[in-house]
Order: C-alpha cells, then sequence, then structure tokens
C-alpha cells in the first residue's frame, strides 16, 4: 500500500493536562490499527465544557513533554491559533482540504465523546470527513442512550480494519483499547487537595507543573 493511501489519525482534546488515560489507549490503537502516527490537536474554547484551566501554551508544554522521543506522535497547534471555538467538524474540513480527497483519516475518541457526539457541532456531517476511531472508557455505557442513536452506530460501525485504510471517511471503530480510569478533572482535584498524581501522567509533565505551580494545592 502506498504511504499516502494508509490511515492518517488526529485526536482532539483540551489536555488540561494530557495523561496515559490519552497516550496509552492510543498506543494500543496504533499497535492494533498499524498508525504511524497520531496528530494531537488541542482544542481552544471548547464549545461546550468550561474553559482549560492551563493556558494554551502550557498546555502545549505539557504535550511536547508527554511525547518526547515518542515518534507516533506530532501535535498541531492549528486550533489554538484560532480566534474563534474549536470545532471539530472545521478542522476535519480543513485537514480534508489539505490531506486531499482520497486520504483516510481517523479521529479518535473515547467512549464518553462518542455517547455525547450528537452534541456536537453538525455532528452528523463527521463521517463525510473522518473515521471515528473509539477508545473505551470506564464507567460509560456501552450502548448509545437512544435507539436513533444506537442504529446509527449500527449502520456506521465496522470491525474491518482494511477498510479503514482503504476508504477516506465514513466508518465507525469500536477499539479494543486499554481501559484506565484517569481523568484530567481527577488529577486538576487530586493536585488542589495536594495527592500524588504518580503514574497516571508522564513524570516529565509533573515535574514541570510543580516547577509552573500549575493546579496548585488549595489550603
Ligand atoms: P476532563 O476530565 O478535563 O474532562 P479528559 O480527561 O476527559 O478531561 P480530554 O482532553 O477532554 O480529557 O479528552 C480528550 C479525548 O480523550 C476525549 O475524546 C476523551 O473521551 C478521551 N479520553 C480522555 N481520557 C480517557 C481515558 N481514560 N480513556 C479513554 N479515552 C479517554
Amino acid at each position: 500500500m502506498a504511504e499516502s493511501a494508509k490511515l492518517q489519525a488526529l485526536f482532539g482534546g483540551t489536555f488540561d493536562p494530557i495523561h496515559y488515560g490519552h497516550l496509552r489507549p492510543a498506543e494500543t490503537l496504533a499497535d492494533r490499527l498499524g498508525l504511524q502516527k497520531i496528530t494531537l490537536l488541542p482544542n481552544n474554547v471548547p464549545p461546550h465544557r468550561p474553559q482549560p484551566e492551563a493556558s494554551p501554551a502550557q498546555r502545549i508544554k505539557m504535550i511536547s513533554l508527554a511525547i518526547a522521543g515518542n515518534p507516533l506522535f506530532d501535535i498541531d497547534q492549528r486550533e489554538l491559533q484560532r480566534q474563534t471555538p474549536s470545532w471539530t467538524i472545521d478542522t476535519l474540513i480543513e485537514l480534508r482540504r489539505e490531506r486531499g480527497e482520497r486520504q483516510p483519516l481517523g479521529f479518535i475518541i473515547g467512549q464518553d465523546s462518542l455517547l455525547t457526539l450528537h452534541k456536537w457541532h453538525r455532528w452528523q456531517e463527521l463521517l463525510d470527513y473522518c473515521h471515528l476511531l473509539v477508545c473505551k472508557r470506564p464507567g460509560y455505557a456501552e450502548k448509545m442512550s437512544t435507539p436513533e442513536q444506537q442504529s446509527w452506530l449500527d449502520t456506521h460501525r465496522t470491525e474491518e480494519i482494511s477498510q479503514l485504510h482503504h476508504s477516506p471517511a465514513g466508518s465507525v471503530f469500536l477499539a479494543d483499547t486499554l481501559l484506565l480510569p484517569i481523568s484530567a478533572t481527577e488529577i486538576r482535584e487530586r493536585r488542589r487537595a495536594g495527592l500524588s498524581c504518580e503514574g497516571v501522567l508522564p513524570a516529565e509533565v509533573i515535574e514541570w507543573m510543580d516547577q509552573q505551580g500549575l493546579y496548585p494545592a488549595q489550603q
């Protein structure tokens, strides 16, 4: 298969901060699907969520530290450079234009994001531009919450890895990734409570957060 025909993966998130719940499932997915690159896309002002606590520059720095020396990952900063909210659909349209009509593109999300996908801006168009690669996440239902959403999933779901590599977009792949009970919210809460976060995100990131006084312990 020509290099350009291989599935390229994108992974959007707030990454406030990035943690092993992002990195490990993404690595498993890469192994399973033969991905050579996963591009992390930190978002700016996620429209349906409270503002991140760390600044864009701090989130980028933490991602850079977390992926240093790991050639599987790189960062695309385009959403942070926009002044407007980051709608995934706009980014996908832009990436599709840049990478060409035939390039298979996969957008990685966790199960929690799949369950709330119907709240995303123009969600029904997402599969026109990419495949969705869904990682498991503990504590979230396996079924969609309405029959309509489940039927949408059943219609688009594929278990064929080759389909992800040979068609540019249109399928949902539910990956059998590690279940890691880690969230950025819990990391921020643990730090506020003065508790250790060892083992849930890379030590280099923890060290840097300490130096910066990021997510400080509250007295
Ligand atoms: P927060 O707790 O601040 O809401 P988060 O830990 O969910 O943050 P995000 O940056 O919002 O992290 O997540 C980006 C993407 O990564 C989302 O699609 C989310 O579903 C997925 N994700 C985050 N944590 C996990 C995890 N532990 N397992 C699987 N997927 C995850």
